[in-house]
């Protein structure tokens, strides 16, 4: 059975790690080839060399969903950004779970307390009796 020290040392180390997060951004890249314009252009060809390919991040920010064009050599940071995002997601969720648990056992242990203090002034009683 998980104990409310074993759930508080769980959200302690949550928050140490917190502390340790880099950049973070919200998002999904992907990558697009594109066709272009040009009539006798190679993207054009058969089989056709598509342009590209070029790299966006969709994300969600105030209920909008956006997209950000990423240039190349920008790429490797920010995938290390959206990792960081997907560590702070998966910290928090942990949190709250450990939360709740701990919540429940904090309300159990108000009620064993309040039930043995009942208990102990009806056992004074009947001895005064
Ligand atoms: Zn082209």
């Amino acid at each position: 059975m998980t104990t409310p020290r074993a759930l508080e040392a769980r959200i302690a180390k949550i928050k140490a790690a917190l502390t340790t997060l880099g950049d973070l951004r919200p998002g999904t890249l992907s990558q697009q080839y594109n066709v272009c314009g040009n009539p006798g252009c190679r993207c054009k060809a058969s089989p056709p060399q598509k342009h590209g390919p070029y790299y966006q991040v969709s994300f969600t920010a105030q209920g909008k969903s956006q997209t950000q064009f990423v240039r190349r050599e920008d790429v490797p940071a920010v995938r290390t950004q959206l990792r960081n995002y997907q560590r702070l997601r998966t910290l928090v969720d942990t949190w709250i779970s450990a939360g709740l648990e701990l919540s429940r056992l904090r309300v159990d242990e108000a009620r064993v307390r309040r039930t043995k203090m009942r208990g102990s002034s009806a056992h004074s009683r009947e001895n005064r009796a």
